[in-house]
């Protein structure tokens, strides 16, 4: 061996253990992140994403300086929608939008484009965003009704509606599917006869199946459930592209972005990347069946716990519990603050409850791992017992 020769092999060896040493740096790094969201993503995206990162194979350039119109880039929107569909089992008559502006921008694209079929609307309120959804659409000047709301209650149920609730020339009934503050879901569709109905499912898309055809519009903001922020999925009926007031911005018209395959102008690329290997994932693993039976199983150790102690409290009515958002407080504001501050120390994150309602809640999305809901049971049993209430 030549001096250059064990140069090149020392070099190679101490360059692979640095390798070795930052990989486990980083494992070592990740805590489990019970944040609402943006949130968690599962770790073998993570990797499949940092290895493509540079270099996407064969395009020579990463995701993120692609032309969104370059083949490279069709294949990965186009498979984007495929794996969703399959993923869903979205019928043939429904389109799939990847769009920009976040869920709360579909809350004033949903009566632009759909009131114009009768100019009225119904909501069920049932929490924080269903009724930012109903005031942007009252704020636009319709005539919209709340039919049914759990406000009374600070929203720890789901109405439960029958359709003469409704009003039976409204051009549709909107709902929020899954209420991310408050951690309440609908373990029923509501009935609406012949009126489409409006899902927001931001916080639930893709954790289990639903019946995509009793829908008229399922839209969800990425970054909960499905993707990083920057990208949001709108599925709408057909049908349902033709009541579009003429005068509403273009960006916010599901039938043009429908006619340009979701890219009148340039969609979230990377965002819609990151979502196809989010896809890619749950099929692997046997697709929303299996991911269902996960969710309930990280969902039914938790609410299991809650159920069988006295210390903390889970303000939900059971039979209306989310299994992505879960909901507690000790009763004891201070309490409530410290539990969140030493979790997030012991490496249990964003504990703390959103600053509207206080308390605590654990999202425990697709990419949440079962180790993260044990561990986190683990602190509540810890905390209680260190903590004794006055
Ligand atoms: C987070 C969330 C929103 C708001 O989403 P943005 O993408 O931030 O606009 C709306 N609805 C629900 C159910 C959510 O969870």
């Amino acid at each position: 061996m030549s001096e250059i020769d064990i140069f090149v092999f020392l070099y190679m060896d101490i360059f692979n253990f640095l390798l070795a040493s930052l990989e486990v740096f980083i494992m070592e790094e990740r805590v489990f992140n019970f944040s609402a969201g943006p949130s968690m993503l599962p770790l073998p995206v993570l990797q499949r994403a940092a290895d493509e990162l540079v270099v996407y194979p064969g395009a020579g350039m990463s995701v993120m300086e692609m032309s969104h119109r370059s083949p490279a880039y069709e294949a990965i929107i186009g498979e984007a929608e495929t794996l969703l569909r399959k993923l869903m089992n979205i019928p043939e008559n429904y389109k799939v939008l990847f769009l920009q502006g976040g869920a709360s921008t579909q809350f004033a694209a949903v009566p632009l484009n759909l009131i114009g079929k009768t100019g009225k609307a119904d909501y069920i309120v049932s929490g924080q965003f269903s009724g930012k959804a109903f005031k942007e659409a009252q704020k636009m000047g319709y005539d919209v009704k709340c039919v049914a709301t759990s406000k009374e209650d600070n929203f720890t149920y789901i109405p439960e509606v029958t359709r003469d609730a409704f009003r039976p020339d409204a051009s549709y009934v909107h709902i929020c599917f899954n209420n991310t503050i408050y951690g309440t879901k609908y373990n029923y569709i509501p009935d609406t006869g012949d009126i489409p109905l409006v899902a927001d499912m931001s916080s639930c898309i893709i954790s289990e199946p639903v019946d995509v055809s009793k829908f008229g519009v399922i839209y969800a903001g990425a970054q909960k459930n499905m993707a990083p922020a920057g990208m949001t999925l709108v599925i709408v009926r057909e049908d349902l592209l033709e009541y579009a007031d003429p005068k509403m911005p273009t960006m916010l018209e599901w039938k043009t972005m429908a006619e340009n395959g979701s890219m009148y102008n340039t969609p979230p690329c990377y965002t819609i990347y990151m979502a196809k290997l989010v896809y890619e994932w749950i099929l692997s693993l046997g697709g929303l069946d299996v991911m269902k039976k996960m969710n309930e199983e990280k969902a039914a150790l938790l609410y299991d716990y809650l159920d069988n102690q006295d210390y903390y409290i889970a303000p939900v009515k059971p039979q209306c519990r989310s299994l992505m958002n879960v909901t507690f407080v000790t009763g004891d504001a201070e309490l409530d603050k410290k539990f969140a501050s030493e979790a997030g120390k012991a490496g249990l994150k964003n504990l703390k409850g959103h600053r509207s309602v206080g308390g605590m809640r654990a999202s425990i999305y697709n990419a949440m791992p079962k180790a993260g809901v044990e561990a986190l049971i683990e602190f509540m049993k810890k905390f209680a017992a260190e903590n004794p209430k006055a």
